[in-house]
């Protein structure tokens, strides 16, 4: 295990490749950001989007945005209200009620009544269910199909709707490093290719559930995405200020209602990511186990690369935070997918990988190297 020479991240993640001098793809196009001209950036979103304007005789709708009411999407509706006058359509695809939270319910209820039509799509919470526990038995990632149906759902309503452009917020490719979802640009085409996504509900279903049953957890095919003209933009990408921390500000200056602060029991440094759902700690802590890193590690990259942090800062906020989870969440976590905490455990085990991880005298797991901070 490697981490990269500027940052914290890990080449464990997935999908990622270091270049010759060991630095990570997000810090490398960090230092590239410094030299862009964001004015040009400006016009050229200004210029992709004005052929959408008012292009759908039908719906009147120009664009439609996933929202799910947190800091991100609410900043970018605002955004494509304000500034780019466009007339959305936000869609959100929400947790059924046992999962969501009801400050998810609060920040979606206050994100609308800032003045947008939303559609909200909420999948049989059963099938739900039983999607997110094959997720966690077979891949230990319960969160693979409710990703799934969060990416998949809009651009299909999009088509059904004959609304030809999405705007998503962040490029997975620039802000994580993962290659996966194709190129550093604004072109979100093939973000279908991501580790989460790729391969589809194909690879969680069972032998009794209907495709009619899971179709909105199947990303529209390229034939159907092409027949619909359909094209997928990140507005990060033409943003100096996008940032987890500017766009929270913006948000709760809005409305929107975070987290209280408790780093050792949610393993996560910021009280306002993943507002609608608590299940996320449970999934950051096995990913921990998977890959040696889980949430603090991606929030001390971002800090580190916009100054705020010293690389060796980070990885001590890395050693004591990173992959805390706080047994009532994987208590929640076990009555909802209807397992035992020992079989939980048992699971979540078997996915430890044992290359990076070592027990110490005391019998704790230790990363092999991580760094003596
Ligand atoms: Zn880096």
């Amino acid at each position: 295990m490697k981490y990269c020479k500027k940052c914290v991240q890990p080449d464990t993640r997935p999908s990622i490749k270091f270049d010759e001098n060991g630095i990570c793809p997000a810090c490398t196009y960090v230092d590239k950001a410094q030299y862009i001209d964001w004015e040009e950036r400006q016009q050229e979103l200004l210029k992709i989007v004005e052929k959408y304007k008012k292009h759908n005789k039908i719906n009147h709708y120009d664009c439609i945005i996933g929202v799910s009411g947190g800091k991100d999407s609410l900043r970018q509706a605002m955004y494509v209200k304000d500034v780019l006058k466009l007339k959305a359509l936000l869609v959100s695809c929400t947790y059924p009620p046992e999962q969501q939270t009801e400050r998810g319910a609060y920040n979606l209820a206050n994100m609308i009544k800032l003045g947008f039509d939303t559609i909200s799509i909420g999948p049989s919470p059963k099938i739900w269910k039983r999607l997110m526990r094959q997720g966690f038995l077979k891949y230990g990632n319960w969160a693979k199909s409710t990703e799934m149906a969060l990416f998949a759902s809009v651009p299909r309503l999009a088509i059904a709707y004959h609304i030809p452009l999405i705007l998503w917020g962040d490029n997975p490719a620039i802000q994580f490093g993962n290659l996966g979802a194709g190129s550093m640009t604004w072109d979100g085409n093939r973000a279908k290719n991501t580790n989460t996504l790729s391969g589809g509900p194909d690879v969680l279903i069972e032998e009794d559930m209907q495709e009619n049953e899971i179709i909105w957890y199947r990303y529209p095919s390229d034939e159907e995405m092409v027949m619909a003209n359909l094209q997928i933009v990140y507005l990060g990408y033409f943003w100096s200020d996008w940032s987890k921390i500017n766009n929270a500000n913006f948000s709760i200056a809005h409305g929107i209602d975070i987290r209280q602060k408790n780093s050792l029991k949610q393993g996560a440094l910021n009280q306002f990511e993943a507002l609608d759902d608590d299940f996320v700690v449970v999934n950051q802590m096995i990913k921990h186990i998977k890959f040696g890193f889980g949430k603090v590690s991606d929030e001390v990259c971002e800090m580190i690369r916009s100054g705020s942090l010293t690389r060796e800062e980070g990885f001590k906020l890395v050693k004591k935070y990173d992959g805390k989870c706080d047994n009532e969440y994987v208590k929640r976590f076990c009555q909802y997918i209807e397992i035992s905490e020992e079989k939980f455990w048992e699971i979540v085990e078997s996915y430890r990988n044992l290359e990076i991880w070592k027990k110490n005298e005391s019998g704790e797991w230790q990363l092999i190297d991580f760094p003596d901070v």
